[in-house]
């Protein structure tokens, strides 16, 4: 997800330190109009009271250190798909069947059958509309074990739909343990894992991730490979034996296509079927989606050569950082790097901001009290990030 928003707002940044904290419940006014019904009120009163989503703020000009957006996939890449959906497009139609050659376009990229992949307008829809319509928790019998710190948009969702979720704590090194993980999950019916993990960067080996898909046989598994083009594996191969097994990907942080909102799953066809035929509305992507995703996909080759670039430079920027004794700086398998500045991360947040360098400030995850967290950029980029620390280091 990580939106950044257009309108610019400047109180916010103060109050979201604490990732547990990370939506603040904004106060809404309750004067509403006097035609509005009662259960209306009550309702809107109620949904204001679960929060939204936080969009970092929007600085113009700043280096763009703090969505895990995608800077080494050039411009000439976008404007190429763009260009080439505009010759494809044809917006006074209905994209009558154009998600079906999506499908098969993603399924000749990542090698699985087009059967087993449903597209999204972005994996938090996907996930969203899971939540609400396929996992659901009417009777309230769900239980879905996650991490702690998990997806700040998933947390979000199952409290709008008022889905208890059980959480294993990150360790020391900010780790999970798999064995954990695996008792715990016999008080669930769902698992949700981001692998690689955002905000942390944590990922389970991949036997330990196999192991604890394989011990759950009564419920639904669900893995985020939003940053999995950055990690060690995918585990969407599973999902031919294992139809309790759901992978969600995008083409936001791997292909650079955060403003396009596509996203797809990989999951038995009973699944990808049910969500394609009933769940989605029948055209829930644009004709130039669907034309730019076919684009982009067919360059994959591409995408791993920059993907191995970035974790090259992840090294680079997790070596650098941790020179600094004022650093505990932890593993990464995604795009991003994740460091506790302790007592001064306040100070270094904004005086980087002041440089218009823009980073994320999480403050508390786990037991590490003065998180931030840096997307990996270009090489030059990163440069001027690294650059900037050194100088406020001394
Ligand atoms: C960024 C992110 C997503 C991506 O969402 P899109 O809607 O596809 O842009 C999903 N999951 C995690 C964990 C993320 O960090």
């Amino acid at each position: 997800m990580e939106k950044s928003s257009k309108s610019r707002s400047l109180s916010k940044s103060k109050s979201n330190d604490n990732y547990a904290n990370y939506n603040n419940k904004k106060k809404r006014s309750n004067s509403y109009s006097k035609n509005t019904p009662n259960w209306l009120s009550a309702r809107l009163e109620q949904l204001s009271e679960i929060g939204g989503y936080q969009k970092p703020e929007l600085v113009a000009g700043a280096l763009k250190l703090d969505s895990n957006e995608n800077y080494a996939i050039s411009k000439q890449f976008q404007s190429d798909i763009i260009i080439a959906a505009r010759r494809e497009a044809d917006v006074r139609e209905y994209p009558l069947g154009g998600t079906d050659r999506l499908t098969s376009a993603i399924s000749k990229a990542i090698k699985m059958p087009a059967s087993m992949i449903a597209v999204g307008n972005g994996s938090d829809q996907i996930l969203d509309l899971l939540l609400g319509h396929l996992i659901q928790n009417k009777k309230k019998t769900i239980r879905i074990l996650t991490s702690d710190p998990t997806f700040g948009f998933f947390e979000d969702r199952c409290r709008l739909y008022d889905i208890p979720l059980i959480r294993v704590p990150f360790t020391d090194g900010m780790k999970l343990d798999a064995s954990a993980f695996i008792d715990a999950a016999k008080n669930a019916n769902v698992i949700y894992i981001d692998s690689p993990n955002n905000p942390t960067g944590f990922q389970f080996s991949k036997s330990q991730m196999q192991k604890i898909i394989r011990n759950f046989d009564h419920g639904l598994v669900i893995i985020d490979e939003a940053y999995g083009e950055f990690g060690d594996y995918t585990i969407s191969g599973m999902t031919r034996k294992h139809d309790n097994l759901l992978v969600v990907r995008t083409l936001s942080k791997s292909f650079g296509l955060a403003g396009l909102r596509l996203g797809y799953m990989v999951a038995d066809k009973r699944i990808t079927a049910t969500f394609t035929d009933v769940i989605q509305y029948p055209y829930p992507l644009s004709t130039i989606t669907i034309e730019a995703g076919i684009e982009a996909v067919k360059r994959m080759p591409q995408i791993q050569e920059t993907a191995k670039m970035l974790k090259a430079e992840r090294a680079r920027i997790i070596s650098t950082l941790s020179e600094h004794d004022a650093f505990e700086v932890f593993e990464s398998n995604a795009n991003f790097v994740l460091f506790d500045a302790r007592g001064s991360y306040k100070r270094i947040h904004s005086a980087l901001a002041e440089q218009g360098i823009s980073i994320r400030r999480l403050g508390k995850v786990g037991k590490y009290q003065g998180c931030l967290r840096v997307t990996v950029g270009t090489r030059e980029m990163n440069s001027r990030f690294l650059l900037a620390i050194r100088d406020l280091l001394g």
